[in-house]
């Protein structure tokens, strides 16, 4: 495997080009009530965040925001014994303590990873599927802003230059994505470096572009009503806005 040579003035230079936001609209505020009040990837009861360890000293230089994430039970134990050995979980204090400049990668980029093709070449972004039952933004691809998808790709290009390693990482990973869904028999929705919706056909991997009924919709974010009911089983409130983009 190749060394990584990423330095903690790379991820300060990572920071400084990746800050636009995913969309204009706040979603914390459609996920936070099907996970106990708090964004779901916000949350390491539901997603534990994934660092460098070489990103985890800038953050420690910064801030004391971040600490070292402890397991807490079987599955959490198991993604800290899955790291590779130059990334580590850490945690942070929670949303009403985030700050905006000293968020990693990991929730800068969320809910999307690199996605890469059998060729090997980054044609967009994929999401992280295990989270589709809760993550709204995933089933409203729709609304991401493009300087968002633009920003990914840049920083992501920039990160494969200098640590090979990850690029293998992806690329594994959107083979795992293909596997997946080749099973589930569904589509791959993408967002393209411009942002435009593709479709991956899995078993081939073949891209076509997409059309406005190829976005996913996943339950319960499929109707008000499902979302209603989901929201009422999690203890937590309907916003204001409902389902809708707001
Ligand atoms: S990206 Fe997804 S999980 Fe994170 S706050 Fe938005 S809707 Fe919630
Ligand atoms: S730093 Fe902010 S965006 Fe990142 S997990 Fe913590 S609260 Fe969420």
């Amino acid at each position: 495997m190749a060394k990584a040579t990423l330095t903690p003035a790379d991820f300060a230079t990572f920071y400084e080009n990746f800050n636009a936001p995913v969309s204009r609209f706040d979603c914390g505020q459609k996920c936070a009530p099907l996970n106990g009040g708090s964004p779901v990837c916000c949350s390491t009861q539901a997603a534990v965040p994934v660092v460098h360890k070489v990103e985890f000293e800038l953050l420690k230089s910064r801030t004391d925001l971040w600490t070292k994430f402890k397991p807490y039970d079987f599955s959490t134990r198991q993604i800290v014994e899955e790291l590779t050995h130059d990334c580590c979980a850490v945690e942070c204090k929670g949303a009403q303590f985030c700050e905006r400049d000293n968020r990693s990668i990991a929730c800068r980029g969320f809910p999307f990873f690199p996605y890469l093709t059998r060729q090997r070449e980054f044609v967009g972004i994929g999401t992280y599927w295990t989270f589709e039952d809760r993550c709204w933004m995933m089933s409203n691809l729709e609304v991401v802003d493009r300087k968002f998808v633009e920003e990914f790709i840049a920083t992501y290009e920039s990160l494969f230059l200098k640590d090979p390693s990850e690029f293998k990482t992806y690329v594994d990973f959107s083979a795992s994505a293909r596997r997946v869904f080749s099973r589930w028999k569904r589509p791959i929705a993408l967002l393209g470096r411009q942002g435009e919706l593709l479709i991956v056909d899995p078993p081939t991997g073949a891209i076509r572009p997409g059309r406005k009924a190829d976005f996913p919709k996943n339950k319960p974010f499929t109707s008000d009503k499902d979302y209603r009911e989901a929201i009422k089983e999690a203890g937590g409130e309907m916003p204001k806005t409902g389902l809708r983009a707001a």
